[in-house]
């Protein structure tokens, strides 16, 4: 017990950040490792431009996929992982979605709902949970829609953000995949980890890189600790690895390669395997006037006969944001006449699982690879257009 920290936990995401939350109420005295630094707190995470066009906040490292084709994931290497980014929905799974669906290719969990039920309560308490009534032109679209097909159920969908957002328009209109320098929008940083920062017992360190897992030197499944990118080695008699789906995965293979545990555990070919990401398309529609509903991502939509898919609302859509996805040369006054008229919905269908859709580590000097083909996924697959261009579906043999 002479060690510093009782547990090193790698990523200040979703995940390591309430790892970190819990372990210190309870008094453990915590080393958090982040291979990103904080985002800057000026207005510049709000800015189109910046954002989406230039993408100043995106990692950049190359990956490729199970055909050899260069990419750059949608990753986010910054203190708060991908919070910071994300679209503030914070929904519960329903109980249906702990069960195995085998027609899915939805594997069980090793819990039910009424187990993590307390836990939903205490993150929706941590992460203030609201709902937000719909906008009168939202409200008039989605009665519009259910009086058509009454199989379509409106909920209001809970979001991860203060009230006082609506007081703050340019906020409002843009927390969807920006980072929100006042925190409106609850994300892992401003909820999790700055209520933290005076306590003794926690400690963040940012641009902080994780290399690999330190273990015992008779024994490679004792780990001891991490060693990071600058040479700096920290150890402590437990590590969480909360590096995200794309990251942790690949930290475990490195170890198990370079002590052999690849060959010797019959569980070695699970790490990284069944990589889920959801299917995601965005469809807009184009109304005849002006729409003047400013939050407008307040309404998620349910169908029975879908039970594993949902229609979300998009956040604000403008000329300038609509521009980001179309040729730069489509006239400013096209996108801008079409981009107010634009009312966004984000239909998310969970892929189920395959053991052979999974993330890699190109080992050394190696580019990471994931290796996702929707054809292992038949029922998900039918309910996705052709046309999508970021799933990728190799040429017909
Ligand atoms: C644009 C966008 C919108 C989204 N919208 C929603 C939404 O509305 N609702 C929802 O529920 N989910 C949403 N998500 C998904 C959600 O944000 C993620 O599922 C969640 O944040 C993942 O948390 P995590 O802790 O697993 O990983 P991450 O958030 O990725 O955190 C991992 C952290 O580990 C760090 N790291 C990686 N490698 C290393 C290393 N080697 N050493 C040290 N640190 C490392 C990373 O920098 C990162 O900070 C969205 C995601 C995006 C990108």
């Amino acid at each position: 017990m002479n060690e510093p920290f009782d547990v090193v936990i790698v990523g200040s995401g979703a995940g390591g950040a309430s790892v970190a939350w819990r372990l210190v109420q309870a008094g453990r005295r915590v080393l958090m490792l982040e291979k990103g630094g904080a985002l800057p707190r000026d207005r510049s995470t709000l800015d189109v431009k910046q954002v989406f066009k230039e993408g100043r906040f995106k990692n950049k490292e190359l990956w490729v996929d199970g055909y050899n084709k260069q990419f750059i994931p949608g990753e986010y290497y910054n203190v708060g992982g991908k919070t910071k980014w994300y679209g503030a929905a914070l929904l519960r799974f329903s109980p249906h979605e702990f069960e195995a669906d085998p027609g899915h290719q939805c594997l069980g969990w090793p819990f039910g709902y009424d187990e993590l039920s307390p836990w939903y309560d205490e993150a929706e308490r941590l992460l203030v949970v609201n709902r937000f009534a719909n906008e009168p032109e939202l409200k008039a679209l989605l009665d519009r829609i259910t009086r058509a097909d009454p199989a379509w159920r409106v909920e209001p969908l809970p979001l991860g953000l203060k009230p006082e957002i609506l007081q703050n328009e340019e906020e409002a209109k843009h927390f969807d995949g920006y980072a929100s320098p006042s925190g409106y929008k609850s994300d892992a940083e401003c909820n999790l980890l700055d209520p933290m920062l005076g306590n003794p017992c926690f400690t963040l360190m940012p641009d902080k890189t994780v290399a690999a897992l330190a273990h015992a030197p008779d024994d490679p499944l004792v780990i001891t600790g991490v060693h990071c990118t600058d040479g700096s080695l920290w150890t402590a008699p437990a590590v969480v690895l909360a590096a995200g789906a794309m990251s942790s995965p690949r930290i475990l293979q490195d170890h198990m390669t370079a002590t052999g545990l690849d060959r010797l555990l019959p569980s070695a070919p699970l790490v990284g395997g069944n990589f889920k990401m959801h299917i995601n398309s965005a469809v807009l529609g184009f109304s005849a006037f002006k729409d003047k509903d400013v939050l407008r991502k307040t309404a998620i939509l349910f169908n029975d006969a879908f039970p594993h898919s949902t229609v979300q609302c998009l956040g604000w859509i403008d000329g300038e944001i609509l521009a980001t996805q179309l040729p730069a040369a489509v006239p400013k006054f096209v996108t801008n006449t079409f981009g107010g008229r634009a009312i966004g919905f984000f239909v998310t269908t969970e892929d189920g699982s395959d053991p052979q859709n999974r993330i890699v580590s190109g080992g050394q000097g190696g580019l990471p690879m994931m290796n996702y083909d929707l054809r292992r996924l038949t029922p998900a697959d039918k309910g996705t257009p052709e046309t999508d261009p970021c799933l990728r579906r190799p040429p017909d043999p």
